[in-house]
């Protein structure tokens, strides 16, 4: 049987759904680090302006439109975005419960649903070591 690649799973069709409404990007130390250089401004700077906080942990702000403060068509900030952009959608809940794919499928066109949980659960792990 023929290993699944994350291209096999997943092809992001730009739609920037995922862009928009709460669900809260977080940002570790080092998304700030980065994505404020890329930015040129100062990392106190960067979160005054652009983050808010969500059970106390930075995350990047939204506008009134619902979209996050970097969506303009395609990501402001695409070589620096947070890990958990970075990351999707080969995220850790679906480690807990390979079930979250298919659920989070509702909301990503990009992401296939006609292959098997162990697939998608060993392409999930790979990519999470690779990050
Ligand atoms: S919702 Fe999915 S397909 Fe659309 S931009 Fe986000 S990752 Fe890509
Ligand atoms: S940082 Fe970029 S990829 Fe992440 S939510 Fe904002 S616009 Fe989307």
């Amino acid at each position: 049987m023929r290993i699944m690649a994350s291209s096999d799973l997943f092809d992001c069709r730009m739609c920037g759904d995922c862009c928009r409404g709460y669900g809260g990007t977080y940002l570790t130390r080092r998304d700030i680090t980065a994505i404020s250089g890329f930015i040129k401004l100062d990392a106190i700077r960067f979160q005054d302006i652009y983050c808010a906080l969500s059970g106390g942990r930075p995350v990047l702000a939204q506008r009134d439109d619902g979209y996050c403060v970097f969506w303009d068509g395609k990501c402001r900030i695409h070589p620096v975005k947070p890990r958990m952009c970075r990351a999707w959608p080969f995220i850790e809940a679906i480690v807990t419960d390979v079930n979250n794919w298919y659920s989070m499928a509702g909301s990503c066109p990009g992401m296939r649903t006609d292959a098997p949980p162990e697939e998608i659960l060993a392409c999930v792990k790979r990519e999470l070591n690779r990050l």
